[in-house]
């Protein structure tokens, strides 16, 4: 078990810098989510913190102790990897041993930590089998029971499911869930997928070009997006942005977008200038009674819902609504939106405008 912080943490690669000055704490027990478009910088992270890359500057700590410029085999951590390598040559009962033989474990303490680890993920019937004839499930678990095996502080994951089929990999992602709420230790997970990290995380870190861009829990971080970044890059579809000049906050408590008036839903600071209105899909209704108007350019049937493409004066808006609603492309409807919802971006920072309260709630949950 283990509290892990990392603290103005940068990484370069001789003259390109990979991960800027990153900070965030993952604490004890956490099932936690490094999340972004690959390149960003998540693994590279990652790898810092399990002691295989040393960073540039800045530190690291685990429960506390500073463990920087430590090596990997100093840190009491098991990385998980993608293709799940196994030593072909040995049986299920071997590959799982191994670490504890390493580490100098009397032969009847092996034989009972094997057992219970085998108990956990459900592999006692194929102890003695070959790994070759596995199926790719059965080769995870093998793989996750040689990581847990020895009972290390924190589990460090890179994409670990990335080779799977869609259908097993959610079964093996719910799986991997449920290992860690019985075993209750620390688990940092990189991931390119934001289903996986708002389905599977406790909180998650979502970076973009080496820069943390938010951290929070999954629902702070889909309904309080920090950037327009992280509001396109978690959803789908993602969230519309609709950009306009105007004035928010300090007694501006609506803002005109052409003929219509919305509501703000927060206290924001006061700002004027090129904003972004940014609406989740989900949140935006059509309504005839609405003085805002678009035009439907395409209408994507998805079975209970369907997603429909209205081009208004301020871009493109896509609204899911439900698939019994009748829409023709071509006919000019209104277009509501849910003022609660609503997120105003500073269109040239990308940032979302939050009031100092906002932000403080979305930082530190
Ligand atoms: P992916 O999902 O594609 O692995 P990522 O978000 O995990 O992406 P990183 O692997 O951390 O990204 O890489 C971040 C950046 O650092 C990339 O531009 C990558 O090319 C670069 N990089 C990573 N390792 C090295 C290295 N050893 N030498 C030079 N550049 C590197």
């Amino acid at each position: 078990m283990a509290q892990i912080r990392i603290e103005n943490v940068r990484k370069d690669f001789g003259s390109f810098n990979a991960v800027k000055s990153s900070s965030f704490t993952i604490e004890d027990g956490e099932f936690f989510m490094l999340l972004g478009p690959s390149g960003c910088g998540k693994t590279t992270t990652l790898r810092m913190m399990a002691g295989l890359e040393l960073p540039t500057s800045g530190e690291i700590y685990i429960d506390g102790q500073e463990v920087g410029q430590k090596p990997a085999s100093q840190r009491d951590i098991a990385f998980v990897f993608q293709m799940f390598a196994l030593y072909p040559h040995m049986n299920v009962r071997k590959n799982i041993s191994y670490p504890l033989y390493s580490q100098g474990m009397a032969k009847a303490d092996v034989t009972r930590k094997v057992s219970e680890v085998a108990e956990i993920l459900g592999i006692t019937e194929i102890l003695d089998r070959p790994v070759g004839g596995l199926s790719g499930g059965d080769r995870q678990r093998v793989a996750l029971g040689r990581a847990i095996v020895r009972d290390p502080k924190a589990f460090f994951m890179d994409e670990p499911l990335g080779a799977l089929d869609a259908e097993f990999r959610e079964h093996m992602s719910a799986e991997l869930r449920a290992l860690h709420d019985r075993m209750g230790a620390t688990t940092v997970y990189v991931t390119h997928d934001q289903l996986e990290a708002m389905q599977m995380g406790d909180k998650i870190v979502v970076m973009n070009h080496g820069v943390v861009e938010q951290f929070g829990i999954p629902q702070q971080i889909y309904d309080w997006p920090a950037t327009k970044f992280v509001a396109e890059f978690i959803g789908s579809p993602p969230m519309n942005f609709l950009e306009f000049n105007g004035t928010v906050g300090k007694g501006a408590e609506t803002i005109e977008l052409g003929d219509a008036s919305f509501a703000i839903p927060r206290q924001l600071d006061g700002v004027s200038g090129a904003l972004t209105l940014g609406v989740r899909p989900e949140h935006a209704h059509l309504n005839d009674a609405s003085a805002y108007r678009g035009e439907v350019v395409a209408a994507e049937y998805l079975g209970t819902t369907q997603i429909v493409t209205l081009r208004t004066e301020h871009g493109r808006v896509k609204a899911r609504i439900p698939s019994h609603v009748k829409v023709r492309e071509g006919e000019r409807t209104g277009l509501d939106f849910d003022a609660r919802t609503l997120t105003l971006f500073d269109a040239t920072s990308g940032r979302a405008l939050r009031s100092d309260a906002n932000q403080e709630v979305l930082n530190h949950g």
